[in-house]
């Protein structure tokens, strides 16, 4: 496969559009700019965005690192499939993050989040804009899009992405199954998704979570317990809720660097204990100790388990309304960002659009 620029077609569409997206233009600000036109070429297909879950974009906005190229979660619509064979002009697709080669062997595997030579869009495709989902228009190589089936609803399938994957593959790798105790650590929206995973799959949940909104969202999602990380007895508590030994199955989601070592420790004996966070450190003799199986979890296949996953999606329908607790058009922006400062929400939607109607159940 070749992607140099100079062999590449040259693509007739005029460049006078101009897109809308999202720009971080200080600490606490942000602003919806006008960006040009992306194009597609060759394998890179553009899609109209029909909505962009909100994922830690915000912890940019907080900080004020400047970026017109905001998100890696979105729903869309193919709107120029360039030389495609994958895919044609109005597939409704999910929209897979970064731009993994597509020839290694991580992404020969559909291992394409863990691929170390990404692909510069930019430069492949003559444009200046479209690496961001928070915008009108976005550019991303066919095999980075999986199509969605026609009886899931867009918002449904947009949960497909940071809200159910990463857990979904630690669960996945950890053979997570029903009737066994997971903990979860941490109940933001990747915690509050692993909550519905595991659920969905049949397991008991006992959640971490200090956030009282967060807590509380966890117990509606079918969390039994969830209690306070800090306690200074959260061993014995999950002891005392596991038998005496600990839970079968561990994920941690709260980036806490704090919580590695405690997580180890609420695991029982030859458990498994997964991780989709970059902080902290673990004891090698504990790990050696307790047989622990311990997995880095960062996204999902889709190649290798989109069906299960648009399985889950559909298993899932109810949980994926209450973890949704807020709609923004994107032209608020702002005040998305203001909100999941808080930490009041679950999962937050962005349209580039028009907010659709929600549903009632989507209040908590
Ligand atoms: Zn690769
Ligand atoms: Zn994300």
């Amino acid at each position: 496969m070749t992607h140099r620029k100079s062999e590449l077609p040259e693509r007739q569409m005029p460049r006078r559009f101009k897109i809308l997206s999202v720009e971080i233009t200080g600490p606490h600000q942000s602003k919806v700019s006008e960006r040009p036109d992306p194009h597609a070429a060759a394998d890179i297909v553009k899609v109209q965005v029909l909505v962009a879950p909100m994922c830690t974009e915000w912890q940019n906005w907080r900080e004020g690192k400047h970026s017109c190229e905001l998100g890696h979660e979105a729903v869309g619509v193919v709107v120029d499939a360039a030389q495609s064979k994958r895919l044609k002009v109005g597939d409704r697709v999910v929209v897979m993050p970064h731009a993994g080669c597509g020839t290694c062997p991580a992404c020969e595997a559909g291992e394409h989040i863990h691929c170390t030579e990404q692909r510069d869009l930019f430069v492949e495709t003559s444009s200046s804009s479209g690496i961001g989902c928070y915008a009108e228009y976005l550019l991303k190589p066919d095999y980075l899009l999986y199509s969605v089936p026609e009886d899931i609803e867009t918002d449904h399938a947009a949960m497909a992405v940071c809200a159910l994957g990463p857990s979904f593959t630690a669960m996945e790798r950890m053979r997570v199954e029903a009737g066994e105790t997971m903990l979860i650590s941490g109940c933001g929206a990747v915690g509050l998704g692993a909550v519905v995973n595991a659920r969905t799959i049949g397991a008991r949940v006992i959640a971490l979570e200090i956030n009282p909104y967060r807590a509380e969202l966890a117990r509606s999602l079918g969390a039994e317990h969830v209690l306070d990380p800090t306690a200074s007895d959260i061993i014995d508590q999950v002891r005392g809720l596991t038998g005496g030994h600990g839970a079968d199955a561990a994920l941690e989601t709260s980036n806490n660097p704090a919580a590695p070592p405690i997580v180890l420790e609420l695991v029982r004996a030859r458990g498994r204990l997964a991780f989709v966070t970059w902080s902290g450190e673990l004891p090698v003799k504990r790990i050696t100790g307790k047989g622990v199986e311990i997995y880095g979890s960062w996204h999902w296949n889709h190649q290798r388990f989109g069906e299960q996953m648009m399985q889950r999606v559909r298993d899932a329908r109810p949980l994926l309304d209450k973890l949704t607790t807020h709609r923004f058009a994107m032209a608020d922006v702002e005040e998305a960002f203001k909100l999941q400062a808080t930490g009041r929400c679950g999962k937050v939607l962005l349209y580039p659009g028009a907010v659709p109607h929600a549903e009632p159940e989507t209040s908590l």
